[in-house]
């Protein structure tokens, strides 16, 4: 019997395997990366086209069959299987990544692959169909989102395959997607924190304009402290990322906050009411206030909403708060 919470969904159909590794682009010199590779169907072809395949699978029962599988075929000096979780564990050199996940994993297995050292050349994956389309979704559609900006940044997406919910035993409840992700190299000089800190506030409402977005006192307040410290520590935040502090950054990218990215909120605030405080301070804010105000006027931000900024609007974003000192991590 299957576990329903380790997303086991078998496939079953083995044309669609093939159409996969065809898809792929795998050479015979290549180490492949499988994940989850159940009781091996997708396996057996990876094996009989690349150099080597390392499996990374969590299920003691699985690992056992798939061991029994290809014990005595020569295949088997070819095949490495590691058993746990491969969220938790690491990951061995590999030149390419092909797998049928379990949904769940799929954003955090994502950007540990994008954190992984040396990059790799592309990884084949199949995902949930909606969880794909938001992979690939361009500025101006419904799917665009934080996940979308921050993986287009780092990686090349694209669409290779539709599959059905019956290519799949038990069939799972949503139809599926396979997606390429071949890795930006090399990959676009900015600091994944502060780009994450940036997207996250553009994001959390991304129909609303830039303008109402950073007019809101939780905003103002939390770019204010970064700025406040940053000048009493008198030095200039670190605008180029060292490279070993890189794969913890780009892991990050991929946290969520415990809500579903797809939702947006909108909790119908208006955040330009003012508290009482002292004048000096009054000051100061309103003065804060304007320096972030000028930014967006600067480059025609104002009326400008997330849901139609391309990973260039972003990026020049972020270089004009930076050029004023304003800081998002
Ligand atoms: N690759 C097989 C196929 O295509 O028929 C099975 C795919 S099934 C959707 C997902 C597999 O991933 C299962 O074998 C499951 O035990 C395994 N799995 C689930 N969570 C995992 C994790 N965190 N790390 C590694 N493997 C995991």
């Amino acid at each position: 019997s299957f576990h329903k919470s380790k997303g086991q969904h078998i496939l079953k159909n083995p044309l669609l395997v093939d159409t996969i590794v065809e898809k792929s682009g795998i050479k015979s010199s290549d180490v492949i990366l499988e994940i989850g590779p159940g009781t091996g169907n997708l396996t057996k072809k990876l094996l009989e086209v690349g150099k080597m395949v390392i499996a990374v699978e969590v299920d003691p029962r699985m690992v056992l069959e798939l061991q029994r599988r290809f014990h005595g075929t020569p295949h088997n000096s070819r095949l490495k299987v590691i058993q746990g979780d491969v969220l938790k564990c690491d990951l061995p050199y590999f030149d390419i990544c092909v797998a049928n996940i379990p949904y769940q994993i799929s954003s955090p297995l994502t950007f540990k692959l994008l954190a992984h050292r040396p990059l790799f050349r592309c990884a084949i994956i199949m995902f949930q169909r909606e969880f794909a389309m938001r992979l690939i979704a361009q500025p101006g559609q419904n799917l665009y989102c934080r996940l979308s900006v921050n993986t287009q940044l780092l990686a090349r997406i694209s669409h290779l395959l539709k599959v059905g919910k019956n290519n799949f035993r038990p069939p799972p409840k949503v139809d599926s997607s396979v997606v390429r992700i071949e890795p930006r190299k090399p990959l676009p000089p900015v600091n994944f924190k502060e780009w994450d800190g940036l997207i996250r506030l553009c994001f959390n409402r991304k129909n609303k304009t830039l303008g109402s977005i950073f007019r809101q006192k939780s905003v103002l307040s939390l770019l204010e402290k970064n700025y406040i410290t940053l000048l009493s520590l008198n030095l200039p935040q670190n605008t180029s990322s060292e490279e070993n502090k890189i794969p913890v950054e780009v892991a990050a990218l991929g946290e969520v906050d415990g809500e579903d990215p797809s939702m947006e909120i909108e909790d119908g605030r208006d955040d330009d009411d003012m508290e009482m405080e002292d004048n000096d301070a009054e000051v100061l804010k309103s003065d804060f206030k304007e320096k972030v105000l000028g930014v967006l006027k600067q480059g025609d931000f104002e009326e400008k909403r997330s849901s139609k900024l391309t990973q260039v609007d972003f990026l020049y974003l972020l270089s004009l708060f930076n050029k004023a000192g304003i800081h998002f991590s």
